[in-house]
């Protein structure tokens, strides 16, 4: 991603996240790093894991196979990706693609939470284990996939990593079934409008 792509006003997060040199083995074998893809006032947010080897090289997330299973799930509830905004966990990609480390996972926390300070969602999709961890420790996507929880005005759904479902047939029909659900949660999660105050909808979040 070059420097025109970033969202307006955000050079001051992005420019020193991209130059940021807190993993080291991450750092050495980064192309880039890989902040973030979509506008700064989206109300859906997705959270992967960490970038691979085609975001490693474009500088966007969710841009190999993955990403087109993930632009496929968008299209068939009617969204496109530039309605949405999409990172990861971790914005730099780990050597052989391994697991991020928790360490990485922490030392890369605050990026994450600079983002979501900014974007202020109202939905906010963590895709697989690793990004369901970051918001929900303990937790367990294959006992949370398909179901919601609510916490400060924001609502999370719980969905299976994309990459995950490209090996294995069955989590993809059930990624595609948890899909479904995505358009009216972001109509239940859109504030009321100025001229219909719902304050019982409202008091939800
Ligand atoms: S993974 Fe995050 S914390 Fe680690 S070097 Fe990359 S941007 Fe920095």
């Amino acid at each position: 991603m070059s420097r025109a792509d970033w969202p307006q006003g955000w050079g001051d997060l992005y420019e020193p996240m991209s130059v940021c040199p807190r993993c080291p083995e991450l750092v050495k074998n980064r192309t880039q790093v890989v902040a973030g893809d979509g506008p700064p006032d989206a109300r859906l947010v997705l959270v992967g894991e960490a970038p691979g080897w085609h975001e490693d090289q474009q500088g966007l997330p969710f841009v190999g196979p993955a990403g087109q299973l993930l632009d496929q799930l968008l299209r068939s509830v009617g969204l496109s990706r530039s309605q949405v905004y999409i990172t990861n966990v971790i914005k730099c990609r780990p050597p052989q693609n391994r697991d991020p480390l928790p360490q990485e996972v922490e030392n890369c926390r605050p990026w994450l939470e600079a983002q979501l300070a900014r974007l202020k969602p109202r939905v906010i999709i963590p895709l697989g284990r690793h990004a369901l961890v970051w918001f929900f420790p303990q937790e367990s996507i294959a006992r949370l996939h398909g179901t919601t929880r609510r916490r400060e005005g924001v609502v999370y759904y719980f969905l299976y990593h994309p990459a995950a479902a490209l090996h294995q047939p069955s989590l993809k029909r059930t990624l595609e079934e948890d899909f479904k659900r995505v358009p009216a949660l972001l109509a239940e999660a859109a504030p009321a409008a100025p001229d219909k105050p719902q304050p019982e909808q409202l008091s939800l979040f």
